[in-house]
């Protein structure tokens, strides 16, 4: 071919050790693309006249092409972002990070102090796992502002320090060097500062294929994966790269998915590299950035995306176009958030609050809500109808220290749903729950959106005394609820099983002995106790033959309505010991019979009567 002739296609030369895959990229990016990327002929040689000049990538070491093509995905998106830039410009200095490590010197990394900040940082997500070595400690402390020995700390970290540094920047911060892992006060005042720590980083660096410290950002690919020579193979080659496996170790993390709300742009290390922010993503294999469904107007955004931009612009979210009977809020994606967060793992269940806390506070300060435990006191109907769902392995270790039972902490780290309702359904908010005052003692004083010591809402709330069976049975089959209610009454058997409650009961009214309800317990019920402290859910407490019967209250916090229909949703309450006006919850109830709830003239005696009505009056629950 001579000189006149068309140019050849750009081509994106891939090198697995001796297998050599060239991309060809014109038929999937327009020209101007590459020029509107600010791709240099040095990456796409179609206009060189050294047609032979290609780009080679080992794929997932930190070759200089690597580095390339990070700092060509940092530089679209920062100058050409608009929402990925959002945080960037207004950090106050209370968000500032205590310390960053400055890793200018390639040998001699060391923790700054910092009092202000010229250039940007970034931060670290990764794993700690078993055998985390080398961290900040007290009498360590002092001589890491001088040099953090890399030889002694682990790869992961050691990596990220050497590609902070290597792609430019001065500074990176990583928890476990930039708090002091053995002082407490220290740790309580920083871990309150997470949610800004990397809400500012310039971008995150997300070692989403190291399963500990000690495996470092790069790993090896499996041999497994081949590479086509062909034009013919391009799309066998993409296919067989995106169906292969790349684990990421960090998604079932709980402490990494504030981390991952509050990211704006996300530079992945795993078996190749990738890039991921509020508008695009780009991978090894399709280098060009990818428009990302924006959560400012799509539904279909992912929820983190969703509220990622309740705390970062929360005005535009307000102004977004919706449909009028779409409940899509910040507090939605809040409830979301809890539902993705119960699915992930912590290594001390006390963490389930902390955990959440940086994003608690980022959400409370943009929208002046006010938080408590988890839920939100401007939206408690909503917030009060979580429930323990089934699909979940993991015992359940109700303690009576973790948090208010009205919180779906207390319930520790099991599969937590919030109720759903038909689209099109209206929330009437007059006839639900309605929140007089919240009291919550924090353990940490220094971090009120961390776990709570004792927490306490006042609400006016319309109560009615019921039966409440359930049974082994019920536990392990609820799909078959007229095994011993004698109904066919079913509301969670018409929901995916998913949705269905782990601990099944029934509410069955006092006078008609009729069913009137579903219950999804929040634990299993002792036959004489409520819950036995450190509870493990899967042992068997109830009795398997008989059904367990107990007299509880019901008390209605939500109702939805559909054209003519009713979808009610109760606590199922006992009281505490003695206390008349005092409540502990057990479980949610839903029902559909909103007549059941109605006020009853005959009921004048209230929380002392005996037989079944329904009435108002103010209660504590606890
Ligand atoms: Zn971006």
């Amino acid at each position: 071919m001579d000189g006149a002739a068309a140019p050849s296609p750009p081509t994106y030369q891939i090198q697995h050790h001796d297998k050599i895959t060239r991309l060809r990229l014109t038929s999937f990016i327009p020209l101007d693309l590459h020029r509107s990327l600010g791709l240099s002929r040095r990456h796409f040689p179609h206009s060189s006249n050294n047609p032979s000049k290609k780009l080679a990538m080992v794929i997932s070491g930190c070759s200089s092409e690597n580095l390339d093509l990070a700092r060509l995905w940092i530089s679209q998106c920062t100058q050409h972002h608009e929402l990925c830039g959002l945080v960037n410009s207004s950090m106050q200095p209370q968000h500032l990070p205590k310390r960053l490590i400055n890793v200018q010197n390639a040998t001699r990394p060391f923790l700054q102090v910092m009092n202000e900040l010229s250039e940007p940082y970034l931060a670290l997500s990764y794993r700690w796992g078993e055998n985390m070595t080398g961290q900040t400690v007290k009498c360590r402390y002092e001589a890491f502002q001088h040099c953090i020995p890399l030889s002694n700390i682990p790869l992961t970290c050691r990596d990220a320090i050497q590609i902070t540094r290597m792609l430019g920047y001065k500074y990176l911060w990583i928890d476990a060097f930039c708090i002091i892992q053995d002082d407490e006060t220290d740790k309580a005042s920083e871990l309150v500062k997470m949610g800004d720590i990397y809400r500012y980083a310039l971008f995150t660096i997300y070692a989403k294929g190291s399963s500990s410290s000690q495996s470092g950002l790069f790993l090896q690919q499996d041999d497994h994966i081949k590479f086509g020579t062909t034009k013919q193979s391009i799309g066998i080659t993409k296919a067989t790269l995106a169906s292969t496996s790349d684990p990421d170790y960090l998604q079932e993390r709980g402490w990494v998915l504030q981390e991952t709300v509050l990211s704006s742009r996300r530079l992945a290390f795993g078996k190749w590299m990738s890039w991921k922010c509020t508008m695009a993503r780009a991978d090894e294999v399709n280098p060009i950035p990818r428009a990302r469904h924006s959560a400012l107007t799509d539904g279909f955004a992912s929820e983190i995306e969703k509220l990622r931009l309740w705390i970062l612009a929360p005005n535009r979210m307000m102004a977004a176009p919706r449909q009028s009977w779409l409940r899509w809020n910040q507090f939605d994606s809040w409830y979301a958030i809890v539902e993705i967060y119960s699915v992930t793992n912590l290594t001390y269940v006390l963490d389930n609050l902390p955990a959440l806390s940086g994003l608690a506070e980022l959400l409370q300060q943009a929208h002046g809500a006010t938080y408590a435990a988890g839920l939100w006191m401007d939206d408690l109907q909503v917030s009060l109808a979580w429930y323990v769902a089934s699909n979940d392995n993991r015992k359940v270790s109700w303690r009576k220290d973790m948090a208010p039972s009205w919180s779906w902490a207390a319930v520790g780290k099991t599969r937590i749903k919030f109720r759903s309702w038909p689209s099109r359904s209206i929330h009437v908010i007059s006839e639900g729950v309605e929140l007089l005052e919240a009291s919550c003692v924090p353990v940490a004083p220094l971090n009120p959106y961390g776990a709570i010591k004792k927490g306490t809402l006042k609400v006016r709330i319309r109560l009615r005394k019921a039966i409440l069976r359930c049974s082994a049975g019920y536990t392990s089959n609820p799909s078959e609820p007229s095994s011993i209610s004698g109904s066919d009454y079913s509301l969670f058997g018409n929901t995916d099983k998913r949705e269905q409650p782990r601990y099944f009961g029934l509410i069955i009214d006092i006078d008609s002995n009729q069913v009137k309800g579903e219950v999804a317990l929040d634990a299993p019920i002792h036959i004489n106790k409520r819950h036995v402290d450190g509870l493990d859910g899967s042992q068997e407490i109830m009795p398997n033959s008989s059904s367990l019967e107990r007299e509880v209250w019901c008390g209605i916090v939500h109702v939805q309505r559909l054209d003519e229909r009713y979808f009610l949703t109760a606590l199922i309450l006992e009281r505490e010991s003695d206390s008349v006006l005092v409540f502990r919850r057990l479980g949610l109830l839903f029902l559909t019979d909103r007549l059941w709830f109605d006020p009853s003239s005959s009921v004048l005696n209230k929380l002392d009567e005996r037989a079944g009505g329904a009435f108002t009056d103010v209660i504590e629950l606890v």
